[in-house]
């Protein structure tokens, strides 16, 4: 049976909701047909459920319709996850975004999955505690985003992703059951589902509650700014700060076009004249702090640091945090659209793999800017763009798909932690062979048979149970800018 649009759907949305809680405005709806990415689709329909059981009964009626679900958090995501096609029904969680119980004991918060990452971290700050993964976008995203995209941020280089900071979870299957994965103890019974959902952007049920882990603040922390005149000196570093034995609670490197754009937006004193810029921060004890620091230091001018900046004080610890998490936001000084992947490719390899996407951005004459979490070789080229330029976007696509094959051929994987949505599904193929694709869309037809919950997401065409009832081999025109 063929997916419905939901475009006609409305009146039964709102026999379960508030009329103000069924979006239908056609202005409304094309808000929600987008998300951080460069995708765009259709939405027919948005419902914003306040609690669980309204979440069940909206997954029912769409299911009695034959509706498609498009699960919705902040909309920041970067691989086109939350973009509904075919007129799907959007669900919106953003509106369950309360903070249910925090146990500073375990420690470990109970939080609805509308509640912002940021947000988290801010309410548990009294008790010396804080949530780990921090996405650039925390102050925005949700945390039922982040559980579904697997995400991560500058901090998960030492303390772990989303997957190792989330304990259990609640989910709202495709035919409106609930579902309780994993918990508090250390090692629950039965399959680990919980693993499975992580990462499942919206594929396999809607998150509706999440129970987190909750880290202890460090004693102290320690922020330097080490700049180079060579991104090989700067990769360099990253390589041999590893190899000494520092795992750095986070280091970041900026490239000079990304410097240049973030300096003129945030004024953070960033040496715009340096081929690149590495952040890193070391955190413990003050004792296990100097070591690490001293080491840094001399790693990073015995591959020719120019300087090692150290944070003064926390003001200007945060200066140049707010410089890191603003990149993405400074790219709007070169270009008024942005196009990235987030591969991830061995340490040992950076230095290549840079030199390549320099070469393939001359080679389409394209403007790249780099920003990334180098101490997992968690790659961001950017690419700044006019997405009215039309032979320009042509360019944009090449280099993109130019770009992943690089990050592919020395071992790479294709994503870090934005996911696979719709932007990189037809590239899961140069990673995975038929039979872990195969095994992938069994799992997936286990949680969703008919194929209602984000279609033609993360995986390519045609693998996955009820995709053939949409007929396509390829998304539908204009889903591209
Ligand atoms: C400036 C900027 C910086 C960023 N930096 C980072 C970074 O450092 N690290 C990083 O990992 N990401 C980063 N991102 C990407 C993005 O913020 C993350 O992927 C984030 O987790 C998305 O959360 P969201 O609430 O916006 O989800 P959405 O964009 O709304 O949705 C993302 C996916 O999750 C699914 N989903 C959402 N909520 C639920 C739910 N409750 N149940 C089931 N499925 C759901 C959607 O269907 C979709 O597939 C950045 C984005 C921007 C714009």
């Amino acid at each position: 049976m063929p997916i419905a649009p939901a475009t006609a759907s409305a009146a039964r949305f709102r026999e379960l909701l508030d009329p103000e809680r069924v979006i239908e405005h056609p202005l409304e709806r094309k808000l929600y047909a987008r998300d951080g990415s460069i995708t765009e689709g259709k939405c027919g329909l948005v419902v914003l459920p306040e609690t669980r059981d309204e979440v069940c009964r909206c997954v029912q009626m769409a299911s009695e319709l034959r509706l498609a679900v498009v699960p919705r958090g902040s909309g920041t995501g970067l691989a086109g996850g939350a973009v509904p096609l075919d007129d799907a029904v959007v669900i919106s969680l953003a509106r369950m975004n309360r903070i249910l119980d925090i146990e500073p004991e375990v420690p470990c918060a109970s939080v609805e999955p509308g509640v912002l990452n940021l947000d988290i971290s801010m309410a548990v700050s009294h008790l010396g505690l804080h949530y780990a993964p921090d996405p650039s976008s925390q102050a925005a995203c949700s945390i039922g985003g982040n559980v579904a995209t697997n995400s991560g941020g500058p901090h998960c280089l030492a303390y772990g992703v989303t997957a190792q900071h989330v304990l259990g979870l609640e989910m709202v299957t495709a035919d409106g059951e609930v579902l309780e994965l994993g918990g508090p103890a250390p090692d629950p019974p039965g399959f680990d589902l919980r693993g499975l959902a992580v990462g499942g952007e919206g594929t396999l049920g809607l998150v509706t509650k999440v129970c987190v882990r909750l880290t202890r603040n460090p004693p102290e922390v320690r922020t330097m700014l080490l700049d180079f005149d060579s991104v090989t000196a700067g990769a360099a570093t990253v390589g041999g700060i590893i190899a000494a034995g520092v795992v750095p609670a986070a280091m970041e490197m900026m490239d000079q076009k990304m410097n240049v754009a973030v300096e003129a937006f945030v004024g953070a004193g960033l040496p715009v004249d340096a081929a690149t810029v590495l952040l890193v921060e070391v955190d413990g004890t003050p004792a296990q702090i100097a070591a690490e620091a001293a080491l840094v230091d001399a790693v990073g001018r015995k591959h020719g640091a120019r300087e090692v900046r150290v944070a003064a004080d926390e003001a200007e610890r945060q200066l140049l945090w707010k410089a890191r998490k603003s990149a993405f936001g400074a790219v709007a000084r070169v270009a008024p659209n942005y196009y990235l992947h987030d591969c991830v490719v061995p340490r040992t390899h950076l230095v290549g793999v840079l030199e390549e996407i320099g070469n393939i951005a001359e080679r389409h004459d394209l403007v790249i800017m780099n920003v990334f979490h180098a101490g997992d070789g968690n790659l961001h080229p950017l690419i700044a763009f006019d997405r009215r330029d039309v032979k320009q976007v042509e360019r944009v696509h090449a280099a993109g798909k130019e770009i992943i094959e690089a990050c592919m051929a020395v071992g790479g994987v294709l994503s870090g932690e934005h996911g696979i949505g719709l932007e990189k599904r037809d590239f899961m193929s140069l990673q995975f062979g038929e039979v872990d694709l195969r095994a992938q869309a069994d799992a997936r037809c286990a949680f969703d048979p008919e194929g209602l919950l984000n279609p033609l997401k993360v995986l390519p065409a045609g693998s996955r149970c009820g995709e053939v009832a949409l007929s396509r081999d390829s998304l539908p025109p204009g889903t591209w800018l």
